[in-house]
């Protein structure tokens, strides 16, 4: 018989225990951090009606277009997709629900999404992003927040090597009229174009600034810019938001280029970006969508938001970051060894489990010596012996595994106290 071997799938990691410790510590830092600046945990299934995403990220990007891992639900013809990003799933609950009856929402969710794209370091095809997002906010004093909280973030997590871009995309009007501006100059520079741009020209064109082709530069450096030909709404409110950030100290580039890969997205967009990641520079990534919520079948309600990507930011923090991963290994490792000692050993491991203590239980039937073998390679603290002699006597051999110190006898409430202690 072939041995049956399987193995996950092409671009979705598993997070083994070596690393989920860290992964923990993170998620633990965001909540605090999301709390303190007033946002609430949304939670959106992971799969959503393939027309949503398609509405709202928009028919010509590189998601929809190539990106989507959808299927159809052969047991009632549903047309499915696993959700790529989290704005649409966030937007379409908060209408189903009704959630801004009660006023401005400000919405946070984390979790796995899907992209079939190359795999490659800082590009997976299952990938997790913290994303932010604040309902029935005019800005740009929400935009400016958000950019602070995530300058926030990156101090939190001791990150120094990250900048700031940001532009204005104007309104979808003026976005209109400088779209048939720039097919306009590609269409005179169409020699120079690639397949994918050259597709694009007439259904997306604005998709063209943002590729990543060097051979593209050139013409994408000379081509007009939207920040040009702002209306007046957005070029106030840009300058608004400007002023915010120089006020809040923040430094920053403005990248008439930065577009963005959805098409929601107007006025304001802004990226952080690194240079410790290579070419997966880009850790978190924002904007407005004002016309989203409409879009979707809601009451017009302007809005902001931001994703990061949970890898990458993970990856960066190990360059340059501190994060100390969440304690998991045990502080005591329990050794039983003869008659009625097991019993006594549960006992112990409650007793020190109902004061906190992280306690690893000795299972099996191996003896002593490999017992203590085990709590060595358990990265426990103490190993705890529990043999016939202790349990008659009541004193209990308290061994330090790591670093100095003898070992001691102790007594059952003794020992409590020197873990509650520590
Ligand atoms: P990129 O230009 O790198 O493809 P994007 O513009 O497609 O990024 P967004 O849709 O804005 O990315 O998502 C926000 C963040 O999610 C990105 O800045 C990045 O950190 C992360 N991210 C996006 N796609 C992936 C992926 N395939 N693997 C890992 N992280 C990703
Ligand atoms: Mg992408």
């Amino acid at each position: 018989m072939g041995q049956l071997k399987f193995q996950g799938i092409r671009g979705m990691n598993d997070i083994l225990p070596q690393q989920s410790g860290l992964w923990a510590a993170l998620e633990n830092q965001l909540y605090q951090w999301l709390a303190e600046y007033g946002y609430s945990e949304i939670r959106t299934p992971i799969v959503e009606d393939t027309a949503l995403f398609i509405r709202s990220i928009g028919e010509v990007t590189d998601i929809v277009e190539k990106e989507m891992y959808s299927f159809e639900d052969r047991l009632n013809q549903d047309s499915l997709t696993l959700r790529p990003e989290g704005t649409a799933s966030c937007v379409r609950s908060v209408i189903e629900h009704n959630l801004l009856y009660n006023g401005p929402q400000k919405l946070w969710y984390q979790g796995p999404m899907f992209r079939h794209e190359r795999p490659q370091k800082g590009r997976y095809r299952q990938f997790h992003q913290c994303g932010v997002e604040a309902l029935g906010y005019n800005g740009p004093d929400i935009d400016a927040e958000m950019i602070m909280m995530t300058h926030r973030l990156w101090q939190h997590l001791g990150l120094k090597q990250v900048s700031l871009e940001i532009n204005s995309i104007g309104s979808l009007e003026t976005r209109q009229a400088y779209r048939s501006r720039l097919i306009e100059y590609f269409s005179e520079h169409q020699d120079l174009l690639d397949e994918d741009s050259k597709r694009r020209l007439h259904s997306n064109p604005l998709r063209i600034l943002d590729s990543k082709n060097p051979e593209l530069a050139q013409s994408i450096e000379k081509a007009p810019k939207l920040l040009d030909q702002l209306d007046d709404y957005s070029k106030t409110h840009f300058e608004r938001l400007r002023e915010l950030l120089d006020h809040a100290g923040l430094n920053y580039t403005i990248n008439p280029r930065l577009v963005r890969g959805l098409d929601y997205y107007n006025a304001t967009v802004f990226e952080w970006t690194t240079t410790l990641l290579g070419a997966q520079s880009t850790i978190c990534g924002g904007g407005r969508y004002d016309r989203l919520v409409e879009q979707l079948g809601g009451k017009p309600t302007p809005a902001c938001g931001f994703a990061m990507g949970l890898e990458r930011l993970l990856a960066l923090i190990e360059e340059e970051g501190r994060l100390t991963p969440l304690p998991t290994e045990p502080q005591v490792f329990i050794i039983h060894q003869g008659v009625g000692t097991l019993e006594a050993a549960f006992t112990i491991a409650e007793e020190l489990r109902d004061h906190g203590v992280r306690v690893l239980m000795y299972c099996g039937d191996a003896g002593f010596k490999n017992q203590m073998k085990r709590a060595d390679h358990s990265q426990a603290h103490y190993a705890l012996i529990i043999g016939e002699n202790e349990l008659t006597s009541g004193q209990y051999a308290l061994k330090p595994l790591r670093g100095q110190g003898e070992q001691r006898l102790v007594s059952r409430s003794e020992l409590i106290n020197y873990f509650n202690e520590k």
